[in-house]
Formats: structure tokens, C-alpha cells, sequence
């Protein structure tokens, strides 16, 4: 599953240096990531980098994007690959 930002955000700027994945950028009002590039931290980290460091907690797992640890490491595998 693809983690997602709340309108809780609080646009602080903390998480987004944190992803390994550089999945996380300014949105038009919030923070965003892009699903396409998260991994949940797999094949970097144990627990998502993002959701470790955000001050008001507000970036769950997307209902919408459940996602198996296999499709995971491979999308992890096709970005490391590419950069
Ligand atoms: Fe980036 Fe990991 Fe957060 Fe996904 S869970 S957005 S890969 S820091
Ligand atoms: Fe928003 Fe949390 Fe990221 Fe700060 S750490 S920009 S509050 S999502």
C-alpha cells in the first residue's frame, strides 16, 4: 500500500528529505506523494520513513492502494534500477 497526506498537513517539510524514494513533494495546497514511487520504505527501511518524522501524524497507508510486500519490492527494484 502507498502511504497518503491528509489535509491534516501541516506543510512543514520534514518528510520529504526522509524519502528514499524521493516520492514526496510540494503539492498545490499539501505535501503529496506520488503512489508510483512510494514502497512503504521496503527494500530501504523497516517502517515508513515519513510517517516516523511527521510532527501531526498525518500520513496513513491509502484504503485504495493495497499493495502486496512482493509488488512493493519489485516497484523498489525498478527504481533502483532506473536511477
Ligand atoms: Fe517515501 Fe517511504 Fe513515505 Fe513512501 S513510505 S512516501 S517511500 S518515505
Ligand atoms: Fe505535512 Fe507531515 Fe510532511 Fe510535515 S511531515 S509536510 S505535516 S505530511
Amino acid at each position: 500500500m502507498a502511504l497518503m497526506i491528509t489535509d491534516e498537513c501541516i506543510n512543514c517539510d520534514v518528510c520529504e528529505p526522509e524519502c528514499p524514494n524521493h516520492a514526496i513533494s510540494q503539492g498545490a495546497e499539501i505535501y503529496e506523494i506520488d503512489p508510483e514511487l512510494c514502497t512503504e520504505c521496503v527494500g530501504h527501511f523497516n517502517e515508513p520513513q515519513c510517517q516516523q518524522v511527521c510532527p501531526v501524524d498525518c500520513i496513513p497507508l491509502d484504503p485504495d492502494r493495497k499493495e502486496s510486500k512482493e509488488t512493493l519490492m519489485d516497484r523498489y527494484i525498478r527504481i533502483t534500477a532506473k536511477a
